[in-house]
C-alpha cells in the first residue's frame, strides 16, 4: 500500500477503503509503518471522522490483530465496560452477581486512568489476589464458576496498544470513532458475545456533557452490533463520585456491602440496572427492568456474595480481612482527616473530578505510568449531594499516609469541590439508555 495516499484520502474527507484499512492496521502491527504515519493518519480521523464502515474495517483489523478468547460452543458470555469513572466500583458487584443469576461473566479490565480509578487496581488491593489470569485460566474459570476478572492480555488486539500509545502523545485520545474502535476492538477480542456499557458522563468521565456521551453510547452499540455482538449501553451522571468511598481497597469493602445489601442507593441502584442489562442480553430477561428485579432478589439471597467470595478464591485472593468490620481499619492509611463545612447550606456539588484528583495526589493513583498506588488511601463521602449540612459539619475523611506533605492541599481541594446553595437541587443517576433492545 501507499501510506501517503492513504493519509491523503482521509485528510481530504474521502473515505479509506476495507483492505487497505486492514492493511495498515497490519503493517503497523509489523514495525513497517512510521510512527509520524500512523500519527497523521490518526489527527486526520480526529477531524474528518470515520464513517460507520471504516471503523468497522478498523476495529476487526484491530481486534484479529492477536489472539483472542473463543469459549466453548453454547457459553455465551457477557462482558461489562464503564468508561471510568471516580468511585466506580460496580464491576466488582455485577460480576458475580450477574454470574450468580446464570449468566456467565468474562471481563476483561484495565489499570486506573488519569484520575479515574481502574478495576484490577481495586482488585489488586485483596491480598493474594491474581488479576493477570493467562487465557486457558481465564476461561476455565468462566466454565468453571461462571465468571472471572483479568486484566486485559498483551496478546489480544495487540495493534489496538500501538494506535492508543500514539494517540496518547498526539492529543487524539478525544475522538468519539477513535474511543469507540479502541474499546470495542478489546471487548470483541475478549470473546463475548454482548456487552453492557456503563458512559460516564460530567466532570469525573471523559465525557463532560450529555450529547457527547450519548454519541459515545450510541457508536458502542452500532459498532458492538455491527460486529454481530449484542450491546446496551447506559448513560450514567459521573459530576459527583459514586458511592461513599473512594481509593482502592475502600471501594472493594463498598462493593461488599453492596452484595451484603447495605451498599449507598447510588450504587445500589446502578449496579442492580447494569446487571439487569447483562441479564436481559443474557437472554434470561425479556427487558432491563424485569432482569434488575432477578439481580435484587439473588442479591438480597446472599449467593452474589457468595459468588464474589468464590470468584476471588478462585483466583488466589483472601477476603478476610475486608469482610470482617472490625479488620478494614488496617486497609485504610493511618492519618485521618476531616474537612469541614464553612457555611451551612444544602450540598449541590461535591466534583468528582476534584475528589478523584485528591485521591491520585495522595498516593491512590498514578501520577506516572511506572508508579506503585498506595491501596489503602481513600477518602470517605460524608456529606452527598441533597443533603443539608449545617457550619463545621464534616463533609469528608481523608486517610492519608504519614507525614504526607500534600495533605493540606488536598483538603484544600475537597474543600473546593463541595458547593453548597439555600435549595437541595436535583439528582438524576441514569441519563439515558442506548441499544437496539432498550427496556
Ligand atoms: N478507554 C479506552 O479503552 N480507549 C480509549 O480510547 C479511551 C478510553
Amino acid at each position: 500500500m501507499n501510506p501517503v495516499s492513504f493519509i491523503e484520502a482521509k485528510r481530504d474527507g474521502l473515505e479509506n477503503p476495507p483492505g487497505e484499512i486492514a492493511e495498515f492496521v497490519q503493517v503497523a502491527l509489523s514495525g513497517g509503518m512510521k510512527d509520524y504515519q500512523i500519527s497523521s493518519w490518526l489527527m486526520a480521523v480526529f477531524f474528518r471522522g470515520m464513517t460507520a464502515s471504516e471503523n468497522r474495517s478498523f476495529t476487526e483489523a484491530l481486534a484479529g490483530s492477536g489472539k483472542t478468547v473463543s469459549f466453548p460452543e453454547g457459553l455465551y458470555a457477557v462482558d461489562k465496560h464503564s468508561t471510568g469513572g471516580v468511585g466506580d466500583k460496580t464491576t466488582l458487584v455485577v460480576v458475580p452477581l450477574a454470574a450468580a443469576c446464570g449468566v456467565p461473566v468474562a471481563k476483561l479490565s484495565g489499570r486506573g486512568l488519569g484520575f479515574t480509578g481502574g478495576t484490577v487496581d481495586k482488585l489488586d488491593s485483596i491480598p493474594g489476589f491474581r488479576s493477570s489470569l493467562d487465557m486457558a485460566s481465564f476461561i476455565g474459570q468462566v466454565e468453571k464458576i461462571g465468571c472471572a476478572v483479568s486484566g486485559h492480555s498483551q496478546e489480544l488486539a495487540p495493534a489496538e496498544a500501538i494506535f492508543y500509545k500514539l494517540r496518547d502523545v498526539t492529543g487524539t485520545v478525544p475522538c468519539i470513532p477513535l474511543i469507540t474502535s479502541s474499546i470495542v476492538s478489546k471487548k470483541v477480542a475478549g470473546g463475548s458475545s454482548a456487552f453492557v456499557f456503563d458512559v460516564k458522563c460530567g466532570s469525573g468521565a471523559f465525557m463532560k456533557d450529555p450529547e457527547s456521551a450519548k454519541e459515545l453510547a450510541r457508536q458502542l452499540v452500532d459498532l458492538s452490533e455491527a460486529l454481530g455482538r449484542k450491546a446496551i449501553a447506559l448513560i450514567t451522571d459521573m459530576s459527583k463520585p459514586l458511592g461513599k468511598w473512594i481509593g482502592n481497597a475502600a471501594e472493594v469493602m463498598e462493593a461488599i456491602d453492596v452484595l451484603r445489601g447495605e451498599g449507598p442507593e447510588d450504587t445500589m441502584e446502578l449496579s442492580l440496572l447494569l446487571t439487569g442489562a447483562m441479564i436481559h442480553l443474557g437472554g434470561k430477561a425479556s427487558s432491563i427492568e424485569e432482569g434488575a428485579k432477578i439481580a435484587e432478589s439473588v442479591l438480597l439471597s446472599g449467593k452474589g456474595l457468595e459468588k464474589f467470595l468464590e470468584m476471588t478464591i478462585a483466583q488466589g485472593g483472601n477476603p478476610e480481612d475486608f469482610l470482617d468490620l472490625t479488620k478494614r481499619r488496617r486497609h485504610l492509611a493511618p492519618s485521618v482527616l476531616e474537612i469541614e463545612a464553612v457555611e451551612e447550606g444544602w450540598v449541590t456539588a461535591c466534583d468528582a473530578l476534584l475528589v478523584g484528583e485528591v485521591v491520585r495526589s495522595l498516593g491512590g493513583g498514578r501520577l506516572t505510568k511506572e508508579q506503585e498506588i498506595d491501596p489503602s488511601v481513600s477518602c470517605e463521602i460524608l456529606a452527598v449531594r441533597g443533603q443539608k449540612v449545617s457550619k463545621g459539619q464534616s463533609l469528608a475523611r481523608l486517610y492519608c499516609r504519614k507525614d504526607d506533605p500534600e495533605t493540606e492541599n488536598a483538603a484544600e481541594m475537597i474543600r473546593r469541590a463541595y458547593l453548597t446553595g439555600d435549595k437541595p437541587g436535583k439528582e438524576k443517576l441514569v441519563l439515558g439508555f442506548e441499544g437496539s433492545e432498550k427496556s
